[in-house]
């Protein structure tokens, strides 16, 4: 029967069963006494499988031994039990079909050694046949399922908001615009160039930046909701933190606070990474070993850790007595930079850290007012080693001040009918927060660059494949 390579080595299947494995081979050695072993990986797993392969096979001198990094391969034999160190069956195989060579070995891109993250991104197609992308991409599958399972345990429902949408949501950052294009029959100028600036029916549309609004009107219907989509920011920073697509996690619960807010996003966090150290043990460790040495104790210690919260007022105090030179200015009244970020949760705390309550104008126009009026009901999330991995609020449930603050905000009630609505019919307290999947991603493996959190990275110069 036809089995995984990860059933194979799982010791589910009986010693000396007959089986079939598929997948593609990462080395080949041949030894003097007329057999090639053939490690043959098919991601199911971050072990590949050991296939013994004797010189009696009728096509070994003509195909197995020109079996070479890449080259796809069905294997059956005899499942027996391995005398190598650290692999627990290898397979004995009665016959070999290669499905596909590689065509020049010589130049295959994905040679057995290590390879530098900046060429991997030129081959973004082939990087998911490395050690690494194979590890980064059961690690995000494991998260993404956790993410569901978090929330269906606990009674919310996943909404998909849109992605062409005419609302800027709040100014979160630079947008793309959708163009309707009829490619059989392409506009052109004069020039005969193709004029890209038709808009969608008429309507001047861009892609999402955030669901949270749509996803604020169905949890005021189903009390408990989450969006988990794309969303588009055409972020002209080249940083190594921001992509201009990336997934973004929105939950949004009725009746609540901005200390449930944060209550919620500790539980979500922890139950992620529990569910990594759970369930990914062996790309944990091959992490560990070779992006982060501390990759797997930091998420025990996080885990473990009840998170730190502080006022922001109370965080620029604190900045402004460490006595430490920054880049950027500290002052009430502006943001906090991600070195700010970085020294409160790591060389302040040591731990997470939720900092609440920012100056009002430095946040968006639908989170809630406090009584102080100077600041709102506004969270982020710290993570030692990233600085913000959260941002989230109480949103401002009261008609007349949503309205004041959209006045300040210079924006116009007309356009937010739809969303001033939810304040006129039945309107509650309620709060959410957006997570930003790939920034989870890059913390869990601690890579240094969110290009390579994701399969194929869209960044500025960077949007093939
Ligand atoms: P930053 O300060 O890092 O630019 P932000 O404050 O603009 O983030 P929010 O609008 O609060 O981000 O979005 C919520 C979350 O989405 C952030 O906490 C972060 O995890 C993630 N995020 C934001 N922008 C990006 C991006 N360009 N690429 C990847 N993730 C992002
Ligand atoms: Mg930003
Ligand atoms: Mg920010
Ligand atoms: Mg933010």
């Amino acid at each position: 029967s036809v089995v995984s390579v990860q059933k194979a080595l799982s010791g589910d299947i009986g010693t000396g069963s007959e089986v079939t494995v598929r997948g593609w081979v990462r080395t080949r050695r041949d030894s003097k006494a007329g057999l090639s072993f053939v490690n043959l990986s098919d991601g199911s797993c971050f072990a590949p499988i050991q296939v013994v392969v004797p010189d009696s096979l009728e096509n070994y001198e003509s195909e197995v031994k020109r079996l070479s990094a890449g080259c796809g391969v069905i294997a059956t034999g005899t499942l027996v039990p391995s005398q190598g160190a650290g692999q627990s069956f290898e397979l004995q195989a009665t016959a070999i079909e290669i499905t596909g060579f590689v065509e020049d070995p010589e130049t295959y891109p994905i040679q057995p050694k290590a390879h530098s993250l900046e060429f991997l991104r030129e081959v973004a197609h082939l990087r998911p046949r490395t050690n690494l992308f194979g590890a980064v991409t059961r690690i995000r599958h494991c998260l993404a399922q956790a993410v569901h399972r978090f929330f269906h345990e606990r009674g919310f429902y996943w909404i998909s908001t849109p992605i062409i949408t005419t609302s800027d949501a709040e100014g979160a950052g630079e947008m793309f615009r959708v163009s309707t294009l009829d490619l059989a029959n392409l506009p052109r100028d004069a020039g005969g160039a193709v004029d890209f600036s038709r808009d969608f029916f008429g309507k001047e549309t861009f892609l999402t930046v955030s669901g949270q609004l749509n996803v604020e009107a169905y949890c005021l219907a189903l009390s408990k909701v989450y969006t988990f989509g794309p969303t588009f920011r055409a972020e002209n920073s080249n940083t190594t933190r921001h992509l201009a697509e990336f997934w973004m996690i929105e939950p949004e619960i009725a009746f609540a606070d901005l200390n449930d807010d944060a209550n919620l996003a500790e539980e979500f966090l922890k139950y992620l990474f529990r569910a990594v150290l759970a369930e990914r043990g062996d790309d944990m460790a091959f992490i560990a070993e070779r992006v982060q040495k501390d990759a797997i104790t930091r998420l025990e210690k996080f885990v473990e850790a009840p998170f730190a919260r502080i006022e922001y007022g109370e965080a620029i105090r604190l900045l402004q007595a460490s006595g430490r030179k920054f880049d950027y200015p500290v002052e009430w009244g502006l943001d906090l930079q991600t070195e700010h970020e970085r020294w409160l949760t790591e060389e302040h705390v040591g731990r997470p850290v939720v900092v609440v309550n920012y100056p009002e104008h430095i946040k968006a126009f639908y989170m809630r007012l406090n009584d102080d009026g100077r600041t709102v009901a506004a969270m982020d999330v710290l993570a030692p080693g990233i600085g913000e991995i959260i941002g989230g609020s109480q949103r401002e449930e009261r008609l007349d001040v949503l309205d004041a603050r959209m006045d300040k905000f210079g924006l116009d009630r007309g356009h937010y009918g739809w969303y001033r609505d939810f304040r006129r019919y039945g309107t509650v307290p309620h709060a959410g927060f957006g997570l930003g999947f790939e920034r989870l991603v890059v913390y869990v493996c601690g890579l240094s660059n969110i290009r390579d959190a994701i399969p194929y990275p869209r960044a500025p110069g960077q949007a093939e494949y």
